[in-house]
């Protein structure tokens, strides 16, 4: 079909790095450390059985029916509860149940942005929200950060520069850097957007995923109004649910939320919102984070373990408290790019870093995830890998 039958704002879209890398990655023999993917063994699928089971019989005809865009109640009621733990004050009105946090990030997008908006995004940066703003039309200003977060200097200047509507960030456990935004980032990041009258998108769907150190609070309590909280249970419960939330304490910014979501999809799964509320009602949360956490520290030890042993000297890695992914950069003039057919010859996987820069560069880093291999094929996979990689830095 003719590209220019397409809108303009889809011409450019190409389809994401890494589902297609995904697809190479498809075949048994590849172990592979490219996807986002929880373990499926962490799935609590007899539980939620159950629960399914328990709902539709005792109330099959409301689930089943439409439901309200702004999410159920009860839920809404639970969610208020559930983030307390992160030092977040809100009442169950300004929880907005979401498809999935992803949601929450094209919301803003389609609430905020006209095209030729200016959105400051990290470099690099989660390459969904990179294309959820190239999808309307945005223009990307990459800012550069730190093991902290934003570089307080460099974000100051973009603001002044760009006069952006919105900064996006991933505060904690960040996709793809494994980073978490010291307080006094979260704190420096909220005052200059009530600076430059700029609204954020906090995004933090791994922030219960820690294996070590302690909790920050989240950066939205430094200013409810002009931040956004997206949560997520996908990887804390399962990503097939669709059950994600927006705190958002500031009434207009919720009223053009709830509009979206009327033309996006009406309102999010009934079924998969009462499993969620089950769980958050029932007490069963903690527990199950605790279990999750224990196996996935595991994992990332036996990865950091792995890249010691076999990596070659030039390679870096950031060492995360929590989340699912490794962030490794090579020496410059080394591509991940190149590195990676080499690699699916030798039976292992990854992402390379470039798609994550909004602007160019980077093509000197790679992604490992943590969560979905095996501990056997972790071992075996970061051996692969090693040998690969010497072949050429050595
Ligand atoms: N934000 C980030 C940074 C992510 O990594 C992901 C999951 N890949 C999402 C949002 C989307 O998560 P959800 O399943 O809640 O839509």
């Amino acid at each position: 079909m003719a590209e220019k039958r397409f809108a303009k704002r889809m011409w450019h879209a190409s389809s994401n790095a890494i589902r297609e890398i995904l697809k190479v990655t498809e075949r048994p023999e590849v172990i592979s450390f490219a996807g986002g993917l929880p373990a499926p063994s962490s799935f609590p699928v007899a539980t939620i059985k159950k629960m399914a089971a328990e709902i539709l019989a005792e109330d099959g005809p409301v689930v089943l029916q439409y439901g309200t865009t702004e999410g159920y109640w009860p839920l809404r009621e639970a969610i208020a509860e559930w983030v307390k733990v992160k030092g977040i004050e809100a009442s169950p009105e300004q929880i907005l149940v979401l498809s999935g946090s992803q949601q929450g990030i094209d919301l803003m997008g389609k609430a905020f942005l006209d095209a030729g908006d200016r959105v400051i995004v990290e470099e690099p940066a989660y390459l969904a929200a990179i294309q959820i703003f190239r999808s309307y039309e945005a223009e990307l200003v990459p800012v550069k950060g730190d093991e902290e977060g934003y570089d307080p200097g460099a974000l100051e200047r973009a603001l002044k520069e760009h006069q952006p509507k919105l900064i996006y960030l991933v505060s904690t456990f960040h996709n793809p850097t494994g980073i978490t935004y010291s307080l006094e980032r979260r704190k420096k990041v909220a005052e200059l957007a009530a600076k430059y009258d700029c609204y954020v998108i906090e995004d933090d769907p791994y922030g219960d995923l820690r294996y070590s150190g302690d909790r920050v609070q989240a950066l939205q309590t430094f200013n409810p109004e002009r931040v956004v909280y997206l949560g997520s249970f996908s990887k804390i419960i399962a990503p097939g649910l669709r059950i994600g939330y927006a705190v958002a304490h500031n009434p207009e910014i919720r009223q053009k939320l709830v509009i979206g979501k009327q033309g996006a999809d009406v309102h999010t799964s009934n079924l998969s919102q009462r499993i969620v509320h089950s769980f958050l009602s029932q007490g069963l949360l903690p527990d199950h984070i605790d279990s999750i956490c224990q196996d996935y520290k595991a994992k990332r030890d036996l990865m950091l373990a792995g890249l010691e042993e076999h990596f070659p000297a030039g390679a870096k890695w950031v060492r995360p408290d929590g989340g699912l992914f490794l962030w490794v950069t090579l020496p410059e003039g080394i591509s991940a790019v190149d590195v990676f057919p080499r690699a699916i010859e030798e039976n292992v996987a990854f992402v390379p870093g470039a798609p994550f820069f909004a602007r160019g560069g980077g093509e000197n880093t790679l992604r490992l995830n943590f969560s979905n291999a095996s501990f056997d094929q972790l071992k075996t996979g970061c051996a692969r890998l090693g040998k690969v990689l010497k072949e050429f830095l050595d």
